[in-house]
């Protein structure tokens, strides 16, 4: 049996205003009461963290940001610094996602001072990592992952590196419908978890490795009974509170 407990965390992305965020987490909450076994975290907006830290204290689930800067401070606009996250008692936060990427140019580079920026301020990385459809049919799955993987957690201490939760997202599955075979999602977390073995082995066999592209409840007991998936990021079926208190019942 994995010491490792799933993490099931929901990117609701830019949606919900507060008022929605509020009558979501009022039906979530009775239905993941009484879930054992699985960390959960929801990822709403800027503006929703407050109202959300509020409304789940005392209860089984996290909040996460979507994105924070780098630096401590600056002339930045429009950016959140990991401890302005940390103040409001964020407990994580998602850094790398493939839209951040795609839409918003976030590099490896930048990355690299990120995961540790936010391990410094007490708030759990959440690494974003996968290949897009053409470089999977290249065959360069394994590079592309190899590459994100080193460059992002360079500067972390090999002894803190299950500190950061991983999240394979293989981009053509993100918002696509189209899941990932089993078969792929277990080799890309074995292979991931392999990288994160060649700096500590001990490490590799604490940290999480969560898979993210288009789960719903339908699939997510298949995926999450992969030895090396440790818990699923959510995007589209973590905005409907049934949707996501089914995925978080299938991990726990
Ligand atoms: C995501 O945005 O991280 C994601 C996995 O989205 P979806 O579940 O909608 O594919």
């Amino acid at each position: 049996m994995s010491r490792r407990t799933p993490l099931i965390a929901g990117n609701w992305k830019m949606n919900k205003t507060v008022a929605e965020a509020e009558e979501f987490i009022q039906a979530l909450l009775p239905r993941v009461a009484t879930a054992d076994g699985v960390d959960v975290a929801i990822c709403p907006p800027f503006t929703a963290l407050t109202p959300m830290i509020d409304s789940t204290r005392g209860s089984r689930v996290q909040v996460f940001a979507q994105t924070m800067h780098q630096a401590a401070s600056g002339p930045y606009t429009g950016e959140v610094s990991a401890l302005m996250l940390s103040e409001l008692d964020v407990h994580g936060v998602i850094l790398g996602h493939s839209e951040r990427r795609e839409l918003f140019a976030e590099t490896d580079k930048a990355l690299a001072l990120k995961v540790p920026a936010a391990l410094d301020a007490s708030l759990m990385p959440l690494l974003c990592v996968g290949e897009t459809d053409s470089e999977r049919e290249n065959g360069d799955t394994e590079r592309k992952l190899r590459h994100q993987i080193q460059e992002a957690l360079a500067k972390v201490p090999s002894e803190r590196l299950a500190a950061v939760a991983i999240a394979y997202e293989p981009i053509w599955a993100i918002g696509t419908g189209k899941v990932a075979e089993p078969e792929q999602a277990q080799e890309a977390a074995a292979f991931i978890r392999a990288l994160i073995g060649d700096r500590s082995p001990e490490q590799a066999q604490l940290v999480r490795i969560l898979y993210g592209g288009s789960v719903k409840p339908e699939n997510a007991g298949e995926i999450l009974a992969l030895p090396d998936v440790d818990g699923a990021l959510v995007g589209g079926a973590s905005l409907d509170p049934g949707g996501l208190a089914a995925i978080i019942a299938a991990a726990s």
